[in-house]
């Protein structure tokens, strides 16, 4: 006997994938509860068919749409630049951590020193943007390691965070990301990842809360399993910063 006819692609309604990717979800809900889907990005197996300069004619585009529509004079000298400045700040800057490419290249060293204490790296700038919003998300990450006889420049524990905060982003999803790519480049689970971050999403708009700010952490191997291991990291992480 034949199925009853229930097609298995129910997407198969003519339009563009990203159309059905916005309209599959209850948007209002999903952004303001700011629900994380997955660890992974969600990218699109096509996502980089198109080149970085043909994406940024097209958001060019589409962006100076968005203008005309809210209205406004896109001759005016201030304006006329805004949509091709946006769409290059988007593939070049603030989204250009979506492609693998650009990850950064962390290049192993031997751990000469025999350092096998804890490394921390504290204070990194992270400067994201949410993706259910598109606006900032402003914080400080603090990262840890305990080598497993490698080590990496100090400044490539930055590259990382950088780089995955140059996407739009969740927050729990950006502490998974850093984390385990920190386990994979360092061949050890013995890594921490704690992030304090604004939302200006909630700040601006929403529940307009300016003072609140959202703390999410990844603890793997001994800071998981050992109470005075992440006892030693949280003590580091609170201690003020070296004035310089
Ligand atoms: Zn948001």
């Amino acid at each position: 006997m034949k199925p009853n006819g229930t097609s298995l692609n129910t997407r198969s309604n003519g339009h563009h994938p990203a159309y059905d990717l916005l309209h599959d979800v209850t948007v209002d809900e999903m952004g303001d509860d700011h629900v994380a889907s997955s660890i992974e990005t969600p990218l699109r197996d096509d996502a980089f068919d198109l080149s970085d300069e043909a994406k940024m004619d097209l958001i060019e585009g589409h962006f100076r749409h968005i203008m005309n529509i809210l209205g406004l004079d896109l001759t005016d000298d201030s304006l006329k630049g805004t949509p091709r400045r946006v769409a290059k700040m988007y593939v070049k800057e603030i989204f250009s951590g979506l492609d693998p490419a650009k990850k950064p290249q962390a290049a192993l060293f031997e751990n000469k020193y025999q350092y096998n204490e804890m490394l921390v790296e504290k204070g990194i700038t992270v400067h994201s943007h949410c993706e259910h919003h598109f606006v900032p998300i402003i914080g400080r990450a603090h990262v840890a390691y305990i080598s497993s006889g490698k080590v990496i420049g100090l400044s490539k524990l930055n590259r990382i965070v950088q780089y995955f905060a140059k996407r739009p982003q969740v927050q729990e999803r950006l502490t998974v990301q850093i984390a385990n790519e920190l386990k994979t480049v360092l061949e050890t689970e013995d890594v921490a990842v704690v992030i304090d971050a604004r939302h200006l999403c909630v700040s601006m708009r929403g529940v307009q809360d300016v003072n609140s700010s959202t703390v999410t952490v990844h603890y793997g191997g001994k800071f998981k399993e050992d109470e005075a291991t992440r006892q030693e990291f949280l003590r580091h992480v609170s201690e003020p910063t070296a004035a310089l």
